[in-house]
């Protein structure tokens, strides 16, 4: 019988079938670990361990990437309100996480990068984006120009009032005056008092979260990956506006993960 494999494309809503290899990288799109795991962390995880599972069980080498976010505003956020160490924050929840996931049965990914070990790689491919004059500097940060892909926002199934509504609500800041559109995404930025910091060319400051997992899946796997997948929440139109066609050819620019959603999110067929 001849093994063939297609899943749900969140940029094409049609199914696809996924070309099978000898070896192959899956990036799971991980957690942000501020809090406890709960049902939807579950099904997400669950999914892509049954998916790795199958495509090894099909005789592929599976690189499986799950990374932690612990740079980021919610994390920062809750370690302040808190009083604690945001360091030890996200390492405390991360291993509360997978105790749960171990309960679970979930095998481990292969590799767990943390973002703010990849800050030095997210520096050079926020240069890389601003040499290839698709991101601006605006007062210590660098802005990503949503206008430069004549794609972006076409699948996100939102006019952009509605994007821009979204965005104000899900911390995108469409007000900030230094963007010259509401729907530009931070790459790099100032960081506030006690939040972790990094030396960059722009400025003391830390990575924009849609910058991290670009980075990293580039790192380890290179691009294209040959599934991408998240929780639904981080696709979903209603979410962000969805980044519809990443630079993945290897010698071009690396392209923001905007709502981590790339070519490849997946998520499995239903039939
Ligand atoms: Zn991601």
């Amino acid at each position: 019988m001849r093994m063939s494999l297609r899943l749900h494309d969140e940029t094409t809503g049609a199914l696809r079938q996924v070309e099978l290899r000898p070896r192959m990288g899956v990036y799971v799109c991980g957690i942000t670990p501020y809090d406890s795991a709960h049902l939807g962390h579950a099904f997400t995880y669950v999914q892509f361990d049954v998916l790795v599972r199958y495509l090894r069980h099909l005789g592929a080498d599976v690189v499986h990437v799950q990374n932690v976010t612990d740079v980021d505003d919610d994390i920062l956020r809750v370690a302040r309100e808190r009083g604690v160490e945001h360091g030890k924050l996200a390492r405390s929840e991360n291993e509360s996480f997978r105790a749960a996931m171990d309960a679970l049965g979930v095998l481990r990914p292969t590799e767990e990068p943390w973002a703010s070990s990849y800050v030095p790689d997210m520096i050079e491919d926020v240069r890389a984006l601003l040499d290839a004059g698709v991101a601006y500097r605006r007062g210590g940060a660098v802005y990503f120009r949503v206008g430069a892909d004549p794609m972006y926002g076409r699948l996100s199934q939102l006019d952009r009032e509605e994007m821009i509504r979204l965005a104000a609500e899900r911390g995108g800041r469409p007000d900030d005056p230094l963007k010259d559109d509401p729907l530009d995404f931070v790459l790099w930025q100032p960081s506030e008092e006690g939040d972790p910091v990094w030396e960059s060319p722009w400025g003391p400051g830390r990575p924009g979260w849609h910058i991290e997992c670009s980075t990293m899946a580039r790192r380890i796997i290179g691009v294209p990956v040959d599934v991408h997948g998240g929780g639904v929440d981080l696709s979903s139109p209603t979410t962000s506006p969805r980044w519809p066609r990443p630079s993945t050819s290897p010698a071009g620019p690396p392209s923001p993960c905007t709502g981590c959603t790339w070519p490849w999110s997946t998520r499995p067929a239903r039939r």
